[in-house]
This record gives structure tokens, sequence and C-alpha cells, in this order.
């Protein structure tokens, strides 16, 4: 048995990525794009009324629609 293998293996790249960004709060959102000046605009793309900040992503019910498919329910 090779040493350094398990089930990080068997897990996309890019959900690797997303679950090292997301457990250290590092998701690049709008609030976050706004002052990298990378856009104007910190609001939600999905709910205008808020601004794009990781705790409405992942607190907020407007956006467990397209979450909950990821998450396979
Ligand atoms: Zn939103």
């Amino acid at each position: 048995m090779e040493t350094g293998k398990g089930i990080w293996e068997l897990i996309h790249p890019k959900l690797k990525i997303f679950s090292w960004l997301l457990v250290r709060w590092r998701l690049l959102t709008n609030v976050h794009r706004v002052y990298r000046h990378l856009t104007m605009n910190p609001k939600c793309k999905h709910c205008p009324g808020n601004l794009s900040l990781m705790i409405h992503l992942f607190r907020d019910t407007c956006h467990l629609e397209w979450l909950l498919p990821l998450l396979g329910q």
C-alpha cells in the first residue's frame, strides 16, 4: 500500500481547492473583488439586495437551490 494516498485521491482537484479556500475563509466574493479593483459591484449576483460575502453565500437560504445539487441532495 502506497503512503500519502487515500480518500483525497478520489476527490476532484477543483473540489479540493474549493474546500481548502472555504475552510480558510479565502473564497473570492464580490466584496473582495471590489477591494482588489476587479469589479465595481459588491452585491450578490443572484440576490442584488445583499452584499456578496461568504456568510451570505452559505447562511442565507436564497442560495440553497444551487448549493444542494452540488452536495448531492
Ligand atoms: Zn445572494
